[in-house]
């Protein structure tokens, strides 16, 4: 490496110089040697980065009392003994620039203000079933992915401990490459991901044994989920961060988990609301009388019954007037399911249903036969028209 030049001979301007004169030199000359309005010249990028550099030194107080006194040496870390900056701690030239101009030459790089650029890792997607009451009520589960993590014996670095990796030589660590072509429509500028770091900048010189350079293994992470009362089936939650650990330190993907909806034995979800069958006999409907109804409520102890048994369940007692006919529905308000995040609840809804048995005892068939000769016991010539009957079934 030739012996650098002073930064205020590069700059043009005096020991004495103001932070504005050191600005207005740097806006000057990075212009003037820009690769992009110079294209194919090699010197001219030299220039710019020489300039770049000086830059950053001396507008900054520190550096620029550190380069006053020990010179290019007092910037070198370790070097001349004042644990100053490092050359790694530059800025790029072309983010140096950008910073100053804005993206004038008109390339969206997706890299970050400083240094490469982390590849991110992946997304991952998992299914999680609920129970009808898990939704009813949010719940909390744990879970254990499968997935790539960090590797512990590098820390995600993906180099042996103890060892550096080394500076790109393809892209000398930016990450990216540039290409300029005339044509006769004008000067591009292409920028691509350098293929040789993958835009990382840095390459592996000796890889860790663990991960074989990766920064990351395959293995598991318990995740605790906080579930909020009320979702459907085919949304989902995304947890970000806990996705897949990007390679060599990238960030991890998210994880998006879709829900889906166990169908219960009990009761049938419609919406917000919650519908139960309820199988009344004959009599029963024609008598009236009180009768119990399960809620989604587990009542104290019922946990351990499954879910199709409706001892598990608080109960509401509900009032059938005589003469209740099959498909009418009771309302119960505010027992079915929340709305996610919200205030509304919807409601338990009580359809009635004949119970018609199959089989019947002697005793049963002589009682039924009698009854049936009883002309209030038939139905009317005339039916019901429909629109009475939906009337009926919707209580109003
Ligand atoms: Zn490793
Ligand atoms: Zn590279």
């Amino acid at each position: 490496m030739a012996a650098k030049r002073d930064y205020y001979e590069i700059l043009g301007v005096s020991r004495t110089a103001s932070v504005e004169e050191i600005k207005t030199a740097y806006r000057k000359l990075a212009m003037k040697y820009h690769p992009d309005k110079n294209p194919g010249d090699k010197e001219a990028e030299e220039k710019f980065k020489e300039v770049a550099e000086a830059y950053e030194v001396l507008s900054n107080p520190e550096k620029r009392a550190q380069y006053d006194r020990f010179g290019h040496e007092g910037l070198r870390g370790g070097a001349g003994g004042t644990g100053g900056f490092d050359f790694t701690d530059f800025h790029d030239p072309f983010s140096l620039f950008e910073e100053m101009f804005g993206d004038i030459f008109g390339h969206r790089t997706s890299r970050g203000r400083r240094g490469s650029r982390h590849t991110r890792g992946q997304d991952l997607q998992m299914k999680l079933r609920l129970s009808l009451e898990e939704i009813a009520h949010g719940t909390t589960k744990k879970i254990k992915i499968k997935k790539q993590v960090v590797c512990e014996a590098c820390g995600g670095t993906g180099q042996k401990k103890g060892s550096q990796p080394i500076v790109c030589p393809t892209c000398n660590g930016r990450g990216e490459v540039r290409q300029v072509s005339q044509s006769i429509f004008g000067r591009f500028v292409n920028v691509s991901v350098c293929p040789h770091c993958r835009g990382e900048g840095k390459i592996i010189s000796d890889p860790c044994d663990v991960c074989r350079g990766e920064g990351r293994v395959t293995g598991e992470e318990t995740i605790t989920l906080n579930i909020p009362a009320g979702v459907e089936n085919g949304q989902y939650m995304t947890v970000e961060g806990k996705g897949h650990a990007g390679p060599r330190g990238g960030p991890a993907g998210d994880l998006h988990v879709i829900f889906e909806e166990k169908p219960h034995p009990l009761f049938t979800r419609h919406g917000r609301d919650v519908v139960y069958e309820l199988y009344l006999s004959f009599p029963q409907a024609a008598l009236g009388g009180d009768v119990e109804i399960p809620t989604l409520e587990v009542r104290k102890g019922g946990e351990e019954l499954p879910e199709e048994d409706p001892n598990r369940y608080k109960h509401v007692k509900i009032h059938i007037p005589a003469g209740t006919q099959p498909g009418r529905v009771f309302r119960l308000r505010n027992k079915g399911i929340p709305e996610v995040n919200g205030y509304q609840k919807g409601d338990l809804l009580v359809q009635v249903k004949l119970w018609v048995p199959e089989k019947l005892s002697d005793r049963e068939r002589e009682l039924l036969e009698e009854l049936n000769e009883m002309e209030n016991l038939k139905p009317p010539k005339k039916s019901k028209s429909f629109f009475q009957r939906f009337k009926e079934a919707l209580n109003i």
